[in-house]
């Protein structure tokens, strides 16, 4: 008889967005006159920047020319897109990341989870708590826990709560875990790492002898001067992290398909029989064996990415993005809601009011003012009274969507 990953079948049924789509397709069905907004779903809205775009009509014309047409590309990804990455995202930082050490991919989301390719069964494993549900579910669907508990808490894994309390920063455990996942600025919540928040976490991971995964998808959205971009601004952690990042936020690219991961060739761990593995061999393997590249066409419009134009272009959108942001926890102030998050990040952490749990706000919320956020408890048990709003929207809706929560909520 055939057997299945029954691993899957631990998995919650209720996903967050089904559940969230289900709810709001059932208020459109008996209200379809609702003007509903969605400041739900973390996705970009505004048009791909114009220089991507230039690039990219360009590689397919290169295509259309037996003189510079490509075939497979590298399974690791042009050596022109390593190097301007390389250059800009780490060296201009001060951090020795060399191009080699850069591994393109068709998304972050993909990376997060197929990391787990290259490590064992049976590391002890730490989220924060709320933590973007990826991390968790690849873990789930590669055996690593037991079933979920009634909180949706799965057996074996650690989970370290961030809220208010703790500025959204998590306690560094007392005891040892092997893989930590990280992710500033953080969604859902918004918050972002001090770099001595990052150097305590690799500290940690340099004395336990921990990979910290560190997924910097939002990092454009740092405002602030103080703020470390990359986990390599750390010293130490080109031997403990691996980064996740990715051109879907920064550049519009959620559609398009482009980001990249880093894996340091210092980056080295003890296999069983005491050897000593570089991370970066494996990855390697694991990219060449299983992953044929990312098409020229879009990998030519990350490049663009990187060019004058477009450096101001994907700068203006972030700005854009921020502005929205800054709107909403204006707004929502003024409407007496506490809020988090929303200024080095495209999310609000909105407190719940009234001790309402998060699906009732956000029952609330879409019956009262039409408005669809997304519950903080589907991002884990300690979201439970917290609710995050998008600034990925157009200004109109976001000045629309605000204007109907003040009217409801303020007095
Ligand atoms: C959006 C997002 C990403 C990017 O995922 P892609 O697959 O590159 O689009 C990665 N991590 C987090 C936490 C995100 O929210």
């Amino acid at each position: 008889m055939v057997q299945i990953n029954e691993n899957y079948l631990k998995l919650k049924a209720g996903y967050l967005f089904p559940e969230i789509a289900r709810r709001v397709a059932a208020f459109a069905e008996a209200n379809p006159n609702a003007p509903i907004i969605k400041l739900g779903i973390g996705d970009v809205t505004e048009p791909l920047p114009q220089a991507c775009r230039d690039a990219m009509v360009q590689a397919v014309q290169d295509l259309g020319d037996r003189a510079t047409f490509k075939g497979y590309g590298p399974e690791q990804g042009y050596g022109w897109l390593r190097e301007a990455i390389a250059t800009h995202d780490f060296q201009n930082r001060g951090c020795a990341i060399d191009p080699s050490e850069i591994f393109i991919s068709d998304g972050s989301k993909c990376d997060t989870g197929n990391i787990l390719d290259i490590f064992g069964s049976d590391n002890t494993i730490a989220v924060t708590d709320p933590v973007y549900p990826v991390y968790v579910d690849t873990n789930v669907m590669a055996g690593h826990t037991g079933p979920a508990s009634d909180r949706g808490e799965y057996g074996g894994l650690v989970y370290l709560p961030i809220s208010a309390e703790n500025n959204f920063t998590a306690q560094i455990p007392n005891e040892k875990v092997d893989l930590i996942y990280l992710c500033f600025p953080n969604n859902p919540t918004g918050a972002v790492a001090s770099r001595a928040h990052l150097q305590a976490w690799v500290d940690y991971a340099l004395h336990h002898g921990s990979i910290i995964l560190f997924d910097a998808a939002y990092e454009a959205f740092i405002t602030d001067p103080d703020l470390p971009h990359s986990i390599y601004e750390i010293p130490g952690a080109e031997r403990c992290a691996i980064e996740f990042r990715s051109f879907s936020k920064n550049a519009g690219f959620t559609g398009t398909r482009c980001a990249f991961t880093v894996v340091p060739k210092a980056l080295t761990v003890q296999a069983s029989d005491g050897t000593t593995v570089d991370l970066w061999k494996l990855w390697n393997r694991r990219q060449s064996t299983k992953f044929n590249g990312v098409s020229y066409i879009v990998q030519r419009g990350a490049e663009a990415v990187y060019s004058p134009a477009g450096q101001a272009q994907t700068q203006a959108l972030v700005k854009f993005y921020l502005e929205n942001a800054q709107i909403i926890r204006e707004q929502l102030t003024a409407a007496n809601l506490e809020v988090y998050g929303g200024i080095n990040a495209p999310y609000v952490w909105v407190k719940t009011p009234n001790g309402l749990s998060s699906w009732d706000f956000f029952d609330k919320l879409l019956h009262t003012c039409n408005v669809v956020g997304t519950p903080g408890s589907g991002f884990g048990a300690a979201g439970e009274g917290y609710f995050r709003i998008s600034a990925f929207n157009s200004r109109d809706n976001v000045n629309e969507a605000m204007a109907r929560i003040v009217a409801n909520f303020k007095g």
